[in-house]
């Protein structure tokens, strides 16, 4: 009866949440995440963007981050602010770092839900790819083939144990992360790959509840819905890539994120009765 050893049941609170995001979006895409999932998890979500804001430090009880990195696409800026959120993580002390893109709806009850599963004493690095074969590392001028590995897309969401994360110290923490994305000249996420998969040695494990917009949001369907983590939506040259969802028209909801948030909280204050 008496449960002598550490309980490996996790809630809200012992998640991390952040979120990467740019004074570009921040009129598009923030307000949306605002107006609903964040709403659920306000203590525990935090936004990493490169401005000042008082109107969103106001609505977000003091939750936006400015990491003063540059809002430039140069790859040591966009390594940048992943270097700002695992340092962040690190210092909150909770059990679980989960990162996600501003184009992302988390569907907080789920991540906890599936969170509980793993045992964050233990290395995990949870995430999706992005596409079905790993990255392929050659050795400069003679193209040599030096390793493979595989990485979770960071437009999915990807999630780490504190165990792993304090594992990753030595050679991330304090700024190194960007050095690392500056040697190999990758993205922040495959970054991470590397770090973790290459040097660290401890796999990927996917986790299908987690999409991002390299999928075709349509064909998730709709029954589906609250079992999945993470959504997300984009606009090509072909429309909108968005999920099917029943709710407000397309000219108010175009990326559907409110019409999804009303179908899996249909009681939330701005959905119709
Ligand atoms: N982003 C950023 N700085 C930029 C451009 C994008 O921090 O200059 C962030 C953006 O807020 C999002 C992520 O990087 O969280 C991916 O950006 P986006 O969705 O525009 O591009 P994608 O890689 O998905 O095509
Ligand atoms: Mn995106």
């Amino acid at each position: 009866i008496f449960d002598s050893g550490q309980s490996k049941s996790i809630t809200l609170d012992d998640i991390f949440i952040s979120v990467k995001t740019t004074k570009f979006y921040q009129y598009s895409r923030l307000p949306i995440i605002l107006k609903t999932w964040f709403q659920l998890a306000k203590e525990q979500t935090w936004f990493f963007t490169d401005t000042d804001n008082p109107r969103h430090q106001n609505q977000t009880n003091g939750h936006m981050v400015n990491t003063k990195c540059s809002a430039s696409h140069q790859l040591k800026h966009l390594c940048c602010k992943m270097s700002v959120e695992y340092d962040h993580f690190l210092e909150s002390g909770k059990k679980w770092f989960c990162h996600f893109d501003d184009d992302n709806y988390v569907n907080i009850p789920r991540l906890v839900a599936v969170l509980q599963k793993y045992n964050h004493q233990e290395d995990w690095y949870l995430g999706k790819t992005s596409v079905n074969k790993p990255v392929d590392m050659f050795k400069k001028p003679t193209n040599e083939l030096l390793y493979t590995f595989w990485f979770a897309t960071g437009g999915a969401g990807i999630c780490l144990s504190r165990s792993l994360a304090l594992k990753m110290l030595p050679i991330a923490s304090g700024g190194r992360f960007i050095s690392i994305c500056e040697s190999i000249r990758f993205p922040d996420d495959v970054t991470l790959g590397y770090i973790i998969e290459h040097l660290m040695e401890k796999n990927l494990t996917r986790l299908p509840e987690l999409h991002s917009h390299l999928e075709q949001m349509k064909l998730l369907n709709p029954e589906t819905f609250r079992d999945q983590i993470s959504f997300s939506y984009s606009k090509t040259a072909k429309g909108w890539n968005v999920i099917n969802v029943p709710g407000f028209n397309h000219r108010y909801d175009p990326t559907r994120f409110l019409s999804l948030h009303c179908f899996l909280f249909p009681h939330f204050k701005f959905c119709p009765r």
